[in-house]
């Protein structure tokens, strides 16, 4: 199969010529004919499959064939992504394919000035990105009309809603013309995703890849144990043993990306931080000089995790387990992409047990354990499988209250660990459910 023969227009096959594509993704070949047909879609992809040109490249067309001109503040189609990052990037992409085209296109996002943004809309805009806050800013202020709208596309709608979205996207839901083309695309589909979808969409043609959780082996995993406190010691050990070169990390807090970040440059490796308090320049500047391999460590917060496309990148270091399991393959989905092959690290603390558990679950795999040596933690990571299990060591007797003499005595034996009476090891079942979408969750990561 050829693009060609997927029915798109010469202008595009030339930059997809351009840019290397030769055959279609799954994705594409699915839904660039259906876009085409003008059927609304409901597609459950990942990033990394493609799916960005997926639905890019059949709007570009339908925008330059079909259709009236652009008039004054207006917009004929419309993708809303979750954060900047991704607006950046999505926007990007869409400007490679439509480089033929005599077409405007546009993206818009918070964490910058609103002004030119403004500006820059009163001449009309074909295709415009944005992220739904900046959206409904603009439109309150009378920068943007809907009535020349004629394609909507949600992109990672989960992570939308993930991040608190869902009031904006019902407020520019209402204000959108109700005869329109509109594209979900979504990693997972919860009940809200379904809700969402039943409301946005009409007799939505659904499309499906195989995600990337079950597809990703090309990316070598493992954990390796260690006490919280001696992360930030074992990450630097390891990164001089394996010597690696270019790695993006991912941490839990901002606090946390700041103080490794703090700690690597302390040590002179070059090393740059980017997370929600961040302004979204220095953000956007960071990750450029990431990808240009300016900078060598990249510390992140999930901001980062969805969506990011850097090219050949050799390795993901999971600095803390996320919190919500599904961000996992959205992190390790950074690297061994487009067939290339990758490895994902994580260092994993006692207090992480249930989180790995749940990563496990998910993937349907148990991650290999490797020991470093010097590094075996005091506070052992109890053992999990794939099943969400997690296998309980007996416990460590309590310790008797001193009684004077202050010694670990228990009923006049000396105890430790390896000297237990405790039954067999019990198995008991932690969480029965992958943790997707627990609760609200803060808009800046
Ligand atoms: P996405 O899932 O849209 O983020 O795309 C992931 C990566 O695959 C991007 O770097 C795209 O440029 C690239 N890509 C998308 N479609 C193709 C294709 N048909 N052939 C080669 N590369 C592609």
């Amino acid at each position: 199969m050829t693009f060609a023969t997927l029915g798109l227009i010469e202008p595009l096959l030339r930059s997809l010529e351009t840019l290397g594509y030769q055959t279609p993704t799954p994705v594409q070949a699915q839904a660039i004919p259906a876009v085409l047909a003008g059927r609304d879609l409901m597609a459950a992809a990942q990033t990394g499959t493609g799916k960005t040109a997926g639905f890019a490249l059949p709007l570009l067309q339908l925008l330059a064939m079909e259709g009236p001109k652009v008039t004054a503040n207006s917009v004929r189609a419309l993708i809303l992504v979750p954060t900047r990052e991704l607006a950046e990037q999505v926007h990007e992409a869409v400007r490679q394919y439509a480089e033929n085209l005599p077409l405007r296109t546009y993206a818009v996002y918070g964490g910058v000035s609103i002004n030119p943004q403004m500006m820059k809309l009163r001449g009309g805009v074909d295709l415009l990105v944005a992220t739904p806050g900046r959206l409904l800013d603009l439109f309150r202020q009378n920068a943007l009309k809907f009535n020349q709208l004629q394609t909507l596309v949600l992109d990672e709608a989960d992570r939308m809603l993930d991040l608190g979205f869902s009031e904006e996207l019902a407020n520019i839901y209402r204000a959108l013309p109700k005869k329109r083309q509109t594209l979900l695309f979504s990693a997972t589909f919860s009940d809200d995703i379904r809700l969402l979808a039943g409301q946005m969409l009409n007799d939505p043609l659904s499309v499906e890849v195989s995600p990337r959780n079950v597809a990703a082996n090309t990316v070598k995993q493992w954990i390796v144990t260690v006490d919280k406190k001696r992360k930030a010691e074992l990450f630097v050990h390891l990164m001089r043993k394996n010597k690696w070169k270019q790695v993006l990390v991912f941490a839990k807090t901002r606090n946390g990306v700041d103080a490794l970040v703090e700690k690597l440059q302390g040590l002179g490796v070059n090393a740059d931080g980017i997370h929600g308090d961040k302004p979204q320049a220095t953000r956007q500047r960071a990750l450029d000089r990431f990808k240009l391999s300016e900078v060598q460590i990249l510390v992140a917060t999930d901001v980062a995790a969805r969506g990011l496309d850097i090219e050949d990148l050799p390795l993901v270091v999971n600095f803390d387990l996320p919190i919500v399991a599904e961000d996992y393959i959205h992190r390790i989905g950074r690297t061994g992409r487009a067939g290339a092959t990758g490895e994902a690290i994580s260092l994993v603390c006692a207090d992480e047990v249930n989180m790995l558990s749940a990563i496990e679950m998910l993937t349907r795999q148990t991650l290999k354990r490797q020991n470093e040596p010097d590094f075996e933690p005091e506070h052992r990571v109890p053992d999990t499988d794939a099943s969400g299990q997690v296998i309980k060591k007996p416990k460590k007797p309590k310790k008797p209250k001193a009684s004077g003499g202050g010694g670990k005595r228990n009923l006049g034996k000396w105890v430790d660990s390896g000297e237990t009476q405790a039954p067999e090891p019990s198995i008991k079942p932690v969480r029965k459910v992958p943790v997707f979408n627990t609760g609200p969750r803060k808009r800046k990561p």
